[in-house]
């Protein structure tokens, strides 16, 4: 294994000290939640997002002058530009050798659906019709479901991936 392909530069860390810079800002907007409604989840989100990639758990190999990174705390706040950038370059290594497979076969197309926002409990129904409406389009891309008139076949439907961003 070549060692030099697993070292770590001080860019890394210079960038994600730039990706965390604002969540000092973030986490006074939570205090102001917390001060408002007194929902302690605020507390531990503002918490979380100052605590954001400031320590990481490391084993020291002194002989060898290595350190390895075995664990970095992350807020996972929907807000935290680091943190979606980590679920970012996941999927994206989950998911790319996927698409790079099909990717000579079909047009591989990007779709974003939004809705309003809602609040508290109208969240669930909200999902359940986000649910719903995706498997509804699946039924008229795959050619299961049809609208007179028009061919969804032509297109070529292989598959699809759903992400859910919250
Ligand atoms: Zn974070």
């Amino acid at each position: 294994m070549d060692i030099k392909a697993l070292q770590i530069e001080r860019k890394y860390f210079a960038d994600m000290r730039e990706k965390i810079r604002h969540n000092g800002d973030l986490a006074v907007f939570y205090d102001h939640l917390l001060e408002e409604t007194g929902t302690r989840a605020y507390d531990n989100r503002s918490h979380a997002l100052r605590a954001c990639c400031k320590w990481f758990g490391v084993d020291y190999y002194a002989l060898q002058q290595v350190k390895d990174i075995r664990q970095v705390n992350l807020c996972k706040d929907k807000f935290c530009y680091n943190c979606q950038s980590v679920l970012a370059a996941r999927r994206y290594i989950k998911y790319s050798p996927i698409l790079d497979a099909l990717y000579d076969d079909y047009a591989i197309c990007h779709m974003v659906v939004t809705i309003p926002n809602v609040y508290g409990d109208e969240l669930p129904p909200a999902l359940d019709k986000m649910h719903k409406g995706f498997k509804w389009l699946l039924g008229y891309m795959s050619g299961h479901v049809g609208i007179r008139g028009f061919d969804f076949e032509q297109y070529g439907y292989a598959g699809a991936l759903r992400a859910l961003w919250k």
